[in-house]
């Protein structure tokens, strides 16, 4: 039995509280939450800052972890996934040594479970080892052709079948964002998933040429899929934002993970929760800023009781795996979000997201949510600009 004590403990089920006193047995379980003046002071560990759950990363695509400083910064996300698709293949010792690289990353910077895209098998054998709970996301796209369905179908499932569950973990079949997935491949990717409730993740509403793609049909995607050969003549513009067209489209008895969000107004958020109860809004601040140069509107999020959660995105298009980096970076342009809020996003909305609220996420009896500690904190216990990360267990 372990009794950490620090000045700050936050639960995020329930206040913070000063001076509070955790208690864990050998496995990490949470036993009871205490006040520090009913303990003996020497059978205590005593932390300077504040004690916090394990973080939850809703999004990354750790497979592309060895572009590490490859891409340009700032282009926006044509170019952007262009310089991806030209620069990912390269030895694949190269990319497996990254991949455990960034995978080690992530757990000394305190995340106990991630939310993982996978297009490709190449961190299959970091996630047998089962250091995380892991939920991998095989992503799908057919460039809007109905024709093409079946073989994108057909192939991912391959990539799919290949994954080994260690203990814990999860996987579904899941639609990469609505510029890319025809609506044959939704109803394919509807028909397996089927009825019991899994995690579906996309990519939404990123940059303005998707926005004009559905708006009506213009924009910067009509030359990015000439330059591939690839013609809409198919695709009828909306004449609404691209996640209506995600939502016609989508199973909504399942968990949706919308991902990025940039442009996402507050019309669009309650148009999705009003779909369905069971939505989630991933922000990746460091990787719009990196790719887009834009951050959401959180204030949108707050106003729409939204649960928001938070991802990393890969090292393709972050400095770094680390998610007190992105409240960091939250806290700098939009110093309006409470502490407390971006928390809950960081740990229990996340763990939730996931279906893996069942021991993650919280400070709450029973759980084995892993206890981090973040340094040179301020006087009630939130984050600066110069705060640390340390995970305890
Ligand atoms: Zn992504």
């Amino acid at each position: 039995m372990r009794k950490l004590t620090a000045d700050w403990i936050f639960p995020v089920d329930g206040p913070a509280i000063a001076n509070g006193v955790l208690i864990v047995d050998e496995s990490g379980k949470i036993l009871a939450l205490e006040k520090r003046e009913n303990q003996d002071f020497g059978a205590l560990e005593y932390h300077k800052g504040s004690l916090v759950p394990g973080f939850v990363n809703t999004h990354c695509h750790l497979e592309l972890s060895h572009m590490l400083g490859k891409v340009d910064t700032g282009t926006g996300l044509i170019p952007f996934i262009v310089q991806v698709v030209t620069k990912r293949n390269v030895a694949t010792e190269l990319i497996a040594e990254a991949i455990e690289r960034a995978n080690q990353e992530m757990l000394d910077n305190g995340i106990v479970a991630l939310g993982d895209i996978s297009n490709a098998p190449d961190t299959f054998m970091v996630k047998a080892q089962g250091k995380m709970r892991y939920y991998t996301f095989i992503e799908l796209f057919d460039f809007l052709q109905d024709a093409g369905a079946d073989k994108a179908f057909h192939d991912w499932k391959l990539v799919y079948d290949q994954l080994e569950l260690a203990p814990g973990s999860a996987k579904s079949m899941v639609p990469h964002a609505p510029y890319s997935v025809s609506p044959s491949l939704f109803e394919k990717i509807n028909a397996f998933n089927g009825s019991l409730q899994q995690t579906i993740s996309i990519h939404n509403q990123e940059t303005p040429p998707e926005m004009a793609l559905f708006m009506d049909k213009s924009g910067d995607f009509i030359d990015f899929y000439g330059s591939f050969d690839v013609a809409l003549d198919a695709f009828q513009a909306t004449g609404q934002a691209s996640i209506y067209y995600a939502l016609k489209h989508m199973a909504p008895g399942h968990r949706t993970l919308f991902v990025h969000n940039t442009l996402t107004s507050r019309a669009d958020v309650l148009a999705a929760q009003a779909w369905s109860p069971h939505t989630y809004w991933a922000t990746c601040p460091n990787a719009n800023l990196y790719i887009e140069n834009r951050l959401p509107n959180y204030q949108v999020f707050l106003d729409s009781d939204a649960r928001v959660t938070i991802g990393t995105d890969s090292l393709t298009s972050n400095w770094q795996l680390s998610i007190l980096e992105e409240l960091k970076t939250i806290s700098r342009y939009q110093s309006y979000v409470p502490f407390e809020a971006m928390l809950r996003w960081a740990t229990l909305n996340g763990a939730q997201a996931l279906g893996f609220a069942d021991t993650l996420g919280s400070f709450t009896i029973g759980k084995t949510p892993g206890v981090v500690l973040l340094e040179n904190v301020n006087a009630d216990g939130g984050i600066k600009s110069d705060t640390r990360v340390r995970r305890l267990l």
